[in-house]
């Protein structure tokens, strides 16, 4: 089945130290939850969010429920119980109340800048310590900004994860190993976010993305 992955990371308020290159993926919350009716019209939209900041708790989660919506939530293992970030019972709450978890890494590094051994940490470790929250096995992962090569693709299979999530934007299909999402910004009009809700993706985008995905792969 083919689908469409929208990429969420915070809600409301944008907070004092994000930085200038991140402030575009924090939403409103009424822009947020327009999109999300959107969602509602289409039933091959899935929905990720990244970061795991508190807004995944406070906004995303009753805004989720309040549609009968679910959530893949994707959770740098480092930043549980920490100032502005979800707290390991929010995570179970989050669980209980039908979304699943993936790794986003153990700190919110870009993975192909590591080393071989660093970035087997950040995949394994993350993984475990998030296991130890969950208290469930966690398949998927999703790279930090988007980034990864060939061995990052490698080490993440290595590791045992049954889904990687990228940044590359165009359809997906559902079990594919590379699930690629389209990160919704607040520099896009609700139109354009409706424009991305459809499939089949006008080919010569398709095109590009499918190029972009494969020199991704190969480097
Ligand atoms: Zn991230």
């Amino acid at each position: 089945m083919s689908l469409v992955i929208l990429n969420f990371h915070g809600v409301g308020q944008v907070p004092r130290n994000t930085d200038d290159g991140e402030r575009n993926v924090w939403l409103s919350e009424t822009y947020f939850e327009a999109v999300l009716d959107l969602v509602c019209d289409h039933s091959h939209v899935r929905i990720t969010v990244d970061d795991g900041n508190c807004s995944d708790f406070e906004i995303v989660l009753p805004a989720l429920l309040r549609r009968g919506l679910r959530a893949t939530f994707f959770l740098c293992s480092d930043r549980l119980d920490q100032p502005a970030f979800l707290s390991r019972l929010q995570v179970h709450e989050l669980q209980a109340q039908g979304m699943s978890i993936g790794s986003h890494g153990i700190t919110h590094v870009p993975w192909r800048m590591l080393s071989s051994d660093h970035l087997q940490h950040e995949l394994v470790e993350s993984r475990r310590a998030l296991e130890a929250v969950c208290g469930i096995p966690v398949n998927s992962a999703a790279c930090p900004f988007g980034d990864y090569d060939r061995r990052v693709l490698n080490g993440l299979r290595e590791s045992g994860y049954r889904f990687v999530y990228t940044s590359d934007g165009g359809d997906t299909k559902e079990n594919n190993w590379i699930q690629a999402r389209t990160t919704v910004t607040s520099l896009m009009s609700l139109e354009e976010v409706w424009q991305l809700m459809q499939l089949g993706t006008s080919a010569r985008r398709q095109w590009n993305i499918n190029l972009r995905k494969f020199y991704k792969s190969l480097r």
